[in-house]
């Protein structure tokens, strides 16, 4: 089934509700967004694109982003969402490396594009071209077979270069129905999409499509806090994904969002500390619900829906509080004996493009592995450790950097705080903690102190790095590997 169907479904039952939003305008209705897909997917096919084809989409948020991820869909093309914050060279990459027949990209991101295209063809969205392309003779949805590549997703890449999962119709269906199972029970309302389209929030496109909740983009394009409060205000029944970073950032600015009517805020994609969920809570109320996924397994490897962490919260239950959920009704997740979280069934990926050795063993004895390290409880939620990368193994114990940044996390001076091991001719490894203070000077032996009362000794930090900021790729997730190399060049 073609993901697109969901579309034409919703123009025929609902054709004057509200489908698009840009601020708190309603920019297009259903009839009319199905009518423009269609018409972008004829001057799609027209302008030569054959079937499983694929065609990049380096754009920021914006409402013709939804519009021409279906439009692809409902040609039976494959699309490739690009991350308009990656560097020009990553860009380049992912569209060379995907073997995009077309680009498709927002007049923002002509700079890199240009310098990324080469041969192959590029359209800005909203230039001459395009409206050529969207005002061509609508086409029916193509057929798509379940294994059809529909989204080929480049994976966030903080070590090494990105890989495209190849996520096809089936995938990406069984995702959005475990969602409404899992995360969010469905109700009729809006997505604020302040994530970008191309990955944390894009994917969250396709359940709201499938229930017909309207797509809104905020008009920066982006995470605003002082933006938000009148999105809440403006749509009903809001849900919104962000990142744990997106949420420290609301709970530092209060007031700047009324939650208005805002439903949910689902977080996913980093760990999300204690601490700052209660801290969140607070402000919010039981508005939080969370999902565990990466991109080869989108969205789906546990959850935990609002009413679930409403009870740990009441019942100050921070082990369900801390941990990722229980897996998801259309995946099983296991551990393998190392403690890495494995998981099959219908939303993981068929494979890397063009990368058998890396497919070979990310979907060894047919389980994804995802490189996370989790253990169960005996209740059935998973607590992750860390990504298996990332641990330090210390006088043959292993230590997990997050129990130790949870640790620091917890004291009200630490704003951030990045955990990695160094190569010590002693232990093995030893603990050094990068931290950013939130206000002043921090004083380590008062972190010391706070890690000798709560984790076992051997697991504080030998060394404490004051620093500004933390580096962070384009979809903010901490750079370790650059900690790592820091390290490295001083020695
Ligand atoms: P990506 O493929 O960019 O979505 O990154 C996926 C990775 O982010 C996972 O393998 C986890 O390491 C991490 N991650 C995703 N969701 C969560 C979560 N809810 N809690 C902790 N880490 C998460």
């Amino acid at each position: 089934m073609n993901l697109a169907t969901h579309l034409r479904r919703n123009a025929l039952r609902d054709p004057g509700g509200a489908a698009l939003g840009f601020g708190t305008r309603v920019v297009s209705d259903w009839a009319t967004m199905a009518r423009d897909v269609a018409a972008l997917a004829g001057g799609l096919l027209s302008s030569g694109l054959k079937p499983g084809d694929r065609v990049a989409l380096v754009a920021t948020n914006s409402p013709d982003y939804a519009r021409a991820l279906y439009a692809i869909w409902h040609a039976g093309l494959a699309a490739v969402p690009v991350n308009a914050k990656l560097h020009a060279k990553e860009i380049a990459y992912c569209i060379a490396h995907s073997e995009s027949s077309l680009v498709l990209h927002s007049n923002d991101m002509a700079g890199p594009v240009g310098e990324a295209v080469g041969q192959i063809r590029a359209v800005e969205i909203g230039s001459g071209e395009w409206r050529r392309l969207a005002g061509s003779d609508p086409v029916d949805t193509a057929p798509a077979g379940a294994d059809d590549l529909a989204w080929l997703f480049y994976t966030s890449g903080t070590t090494g270069r990105p890989k495209g999962a190849m996520l096809s119709h089936r995938n990406l269906l069984a995702m959005a129905t475990s969602y409404f199972i899992d995360i969010d029970p469905p109700a009729p309302g809006a997505i604020v999409h302040a994530a970008p389209m191309s990955h944390g929030s894009g994917l969250y496109m396709l359940p709201m499509m499938a229930i017909g909740n309207a797509q809104v983009v905020p008009e920066s394009g982006h995470f605003d806090p002082a933006e938000l409060g009148a999105l809440f205000a403006r749509w009903p029944a809001t849900t919104m994904f962000a990142a744990p970073t997106m949420i420290k950032r609301l709970v530092a600015h209060p007031g700047s969002a009324d939650p208005g009517g805002l439903r949910t805020i689902v977080y996913g994609g980093a760990p999300m500390y204690v601490a700052d969920l209660k801290a969140a809570i607070g402000l919010y109320g039981f508005r939080f619900a969370q999902l565990y996924g990466q991109g080869e397994t989108p969205m789906t490897i546990t959850g935990m829906t609002r009413a679930t962490m409403e009870t740990a919260y009441r019942a100050g239950d921070d082990a369900v509080l801390g941990s990722a959920g229980t897996p998801q009704s259309v995946v099983e997740v296991r551990l393998a004996e190392d403690g890495e979280v494995l998981v099959r069934g219908d939303s993981v990926m068929k494979g890397y493009w063009r990368d058998p050795a890396a497919s070979a063993r990310a979907l060894a004895g047919g389980w994804l592995h995802t490189g996370d390290i989790g253990a169960f409880d005996a209740r059935g939620f998973l607590t992750l450790k860390d990504r298996s990368k990332d641990v330090i193994i210390s006088g043959g114990s292993n230590i997990y950097p997050r129990e130790v940044e949870e640790t620091l996390q917890a004291h009200p001076r630490v704003a951030e705080v990045s955990v990695i091991g160094v190569p010590d001719a002693e232990w093995g490894e030893s603990v050094v903690a990068f931290v950013v203070a939130r206000d002043g000077q921090l004083d380590a032996k008062e972190l010391d102190a706070l890690c000798l009362s709560s984790i076992a000794r051997f697991k504080r930090p030998k060394e404490y790095r004051f620093v500004e900021a933390l580096p962070k790729n384009a979809y903010g997730k901490i750079l370790k590997t650059e900690l790592r190399a820091r390290m490295a060049t001083e020695k």
